[in-house]
This record gives C-alpha cells, structure tokens and sequence, in this order.
C-alpha cells in the first residue's frame, strides 16, 4: 500500500489484564524450559493484558477486538480458564471495553466495523454488544468455519456463546478494510487469526498482532513458541510474514498480551496515535 495515508487517529483502551502463569504464554527464559541450575524456580505469575484499537477514519469508525467480559468469572468457570487466567479488578479508571468506549463519550452504537482478531473468550467475549443492526462484524472465515464446528458450551479457549449467531461477514487473506487500514492473514494461534495494519498519516505503520504473537519475547528473532498454538508450523510463519512486513513498513508491532509493552501504550481517553 502506498500513496497519502488518509486522515485518521487510533486509540489504544484498556479491556482489562488478566494474570497467569506465563508458562501459557512463553516457552523459554527460566519460564519452562529451565536448565539443571533452575529447576526448583517457582513458577511465575504475571500481567497479561488486553487491549482493543479503536480507529477514527474519514470513512467510518473501526473497533479491533472487544477484550475479556465483566462476568469472566461465571462465562469462563466451565472451561475452567477462570483459574487460570483471572481477571484483576481495574483499580481506577477505564478497565473494560465498555468503560473504556464512555471514556471516549462513546457506545458500541458508535461502532461502524468491529474486526475479530479471532474468536477466543479474551477477544471476542463483548462483541454480542455490537448485535444492534448497525455495526458490521468481520472475522476470518477459517476462524468462522472452525469455530462454528465446536460442540457444547467450549473447546479451549473458544467459548460458543461468545460468537454463535452474530452476524460475521468472513473475510479470506490479507484485506483492506478502509483505505489505509487491513487485516493479514496469520493463522497457527488458531484457524483463522488475524492481525491488524494500520498505515498512519504522520506515525506510520502499526502492526496489532493480537495473539498471532502474544509478547515481545516470542517475537524473537528467533520467534519463541507458546502453550497455546493450534498449529506451530502455521503459527511459525505467520509470525515470520508478520516480520516481513514490519521490516519492508518500519511498522511498530504491538502484541497481544505483552505486560511490560503493555505500560508503554497511549490508552484512551488522553493517549491517542496518528
Ligand atoms: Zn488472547
């Protein structure tokens, strides 16, 4: 993509953090894989964040992702994630998606396009509030059609509740949304996650990856491998691609989940990108 990014500003909110032991998260560092001088380390607990985009285009304005639900607790007890990865209480200020979306004076009536970067109970788990007639939902159709495979109430993190009967419009591949924002293609964390670019008019490209890399560390290089990975020579290279672009842009990668990048974020409603 070329030419004169359009006019536009993003967002960063705050969808709460979850905490966890980061073993789901990084397989290397004195995490799991530890040699004979650490093998009696604890286990180590940590923030792992949640975020949501929100961009403000001449031609609409665009949510990525809708962070983890206010009834985490009960949603999630089933799968029994919720001892795995609580919620912390937002102490002050925004802490989920909705107070996050009033800190900007705004609704998910306000939402013209909600993108999914894929259907887990930590991204997908507040987009039934954008069932109002209005807002278009996209996901990607491999995520669709996976997880509209899934009996019962769960299959690992994917919690059928969360997406069954929204109206997704399915998108395949690499896709522009609006000029100067798309989606890529990086599935391998499941069947069909995406990540998102975004081409800013003064501050460049910025790539979300979602959990297609959740920190900084499995980014590498070399990239690092995670607990949770449908698929790891898939997830392999989508991250690889994802560098691909980050190089040939210049872009600044935010992850998915990464607690100390996670500090150094501009979040809504003072902090904003353009
Ligand atoms: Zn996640």
């Amino acid at each position: 993509m070329t030419g004169a990014a359009p006019e536009m500003k993003l967002h960063v909110l705050s969808t709460g953090v979850m905490e966890t032991d980061l073993t789901w998260l990084l397989l290397k560092g004195g995490r799991t894989i530890r040699d004979r001088h650490h093998k009696d380390d604890p286990v180590v607990w940590g923030d792992c964040p949640t975020h949501a985009v929100l961009i403000e285009h001449p031609e609409g304005r665009v949510l990525w992702d809708t962070g983890v639900p206010r009834d985490w607790e009960e949603r999630w007890a089933p799968t029994g994630f919720h001892d795995f990865f609580p919620v912390k209480e937002p102490v002050d200020g925004p802490g989920y998606l909705d107070s996050s979306l009033a800190s900007l004076e705004l609704t998910p009536d306000d939402v013209d396009i909600l993108v999914l970067s894929h259907l887990h109970f930590d991204h997908a788990a507040n987009a039934r509030d954008f069932m109002n007639g209005r807002t278009r939902i996209i996901a990607n159709d491999k995520e669709v059609e996976g997880a509209s495979k899934i009996q019962g109430y769960s299959q690992g993190a994917h919690i059928v509740s969360d997406y069954q009967g929204l109206p997704i419009e399915t998108v395949s591949g690499d896709v522009e949304i609006l000029p100067g924002i798309s989606v890529i293609e990086t599935p391998g964390h499941t069947w069909g996650t995406m990540s998102l670019r975004v081409d800013l008019p003064q501050e460049g490209t910025k790539i979300f990856t979602s959990d297609a890399v959740y920190l900084r560390d499995s980014w590498g290089p070399p990239a690092v491998g995670a607990a949770i990975v449908w698929n790891n020579l898939a997830w392999l290279e989508s991250v690889e691609k994802l560098r691909g672009i980050a190089e040939e842009t210049g872009a600044e990668v935010i992850f998915g989940h990464d607690g100390e990048q996670a500090k150094q974020l501009r979040y809504a409603p003072d902090g904003e990108y353009r």
